[in-house]
């Protein structure tokens, strides 16, 4: 019987205590990975310097959500706004995305995720969307986090408009930040019409490189698109 995929899932940092600290990753990842018949396993970031030795075991990454990417590594200075950041995980995680860009392992962005890669690229973020933009939409929901709440336009051509054969559906939202300028070599894959926020990007000129400003492992549970944005995922990983 064929291996099945193994798949690294960046964590995010919580303090539930100060005895419990640690890396955190929210259920609904592994169980998206699992659904679609990924082994997921946890990368916890640190300084040791082994990223290499992570992207050996690995057959495809996610880049998870979590806090808000420090500003000094898009050049700007921390807007008052700006939410909680820690650095060690951000240089980890650029380390580790710069090595699995450099295997051309399959690459998928969630969230910060999609902000990290955008950084990576030489782009730079929204700090506050509320506070930054005219008229925005809530991108920072209050409802349940499998509950879509804003609408989102496909670009035509994109892998996820070819994937799912839609121009339109509507997502969930957990974000106060976004892509300001798009990073080089990448592409707008979706956006939200109601106020041009960068909803989706891709790489077209790398093998797998897709990333989502919402949360697909969320709604999977109820979504069969985003079953199979996992799916294909896991397949692309699998070869
Ligand atoms: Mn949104």
């Amino acid at each position: 019987m064929k291996k099945k995929p193994v798949i690294g899932i960046t964590g995010a940092y919580v303090e539930h205590t100060r005895h419990m600290k640690g890396v955190y990753v929210h259920q609904d990842y592994h169980q998206a990975v699992l659904a679609a018949g990924g082994i997921p396993i946890i990368l916890p970031f640190n300084d040791s310097g082994n990223e290499n030795a992570y992207i050996d075991l690995l057959d495809g990454i996610i880049f998870s959500g979590g806090e808000d990417i420090d500003p000094f590594f898009y050049h700007e200075q921390p807007h008052p706004q700006l939410g909680f950041v820690t650095p060690k995980r951000d240089a980890f995680e650029l380390s580790l995305l710069k090595e699995s860009l450099a295997r051309e392992l399959p690459i998928l962005g969630i969230c910060r995720g999609l902000q990290l890669i955008n950084v990576a690229f030489g782009g730079t973020l929204i700090q506050d969307i509320p506070s930054v933009m005219e008229r925005p939409i809530k991108h920072a929901q209050i409802i349940d986090r499998q509950e879509v709440v804003h609408e989102v336009l496909l670009e035509k051509e994109s892998y996820l408009h070819n994937l799912w054969q839609l121009e339109r559906l509507r997502v969930n939202s957990l974000h106060h930040q976004a892509i300001k300028k798009l990073g080089t070599g990448l592409s707008v894959a979706a956006t939200s019409p109601a106020d041009g926020i960068i909803e989706a990007i891709e790489h077209k000129d790398y093998p797998y490189l897709h990333a989502l400003q919402w949360h697909p492992e969320s709604m999977a549970v109820h979504c069969s698109f985003m079953q199979t944005l996992f799916a294909d995922f896991i397949t692309v990983a699998s070869n």
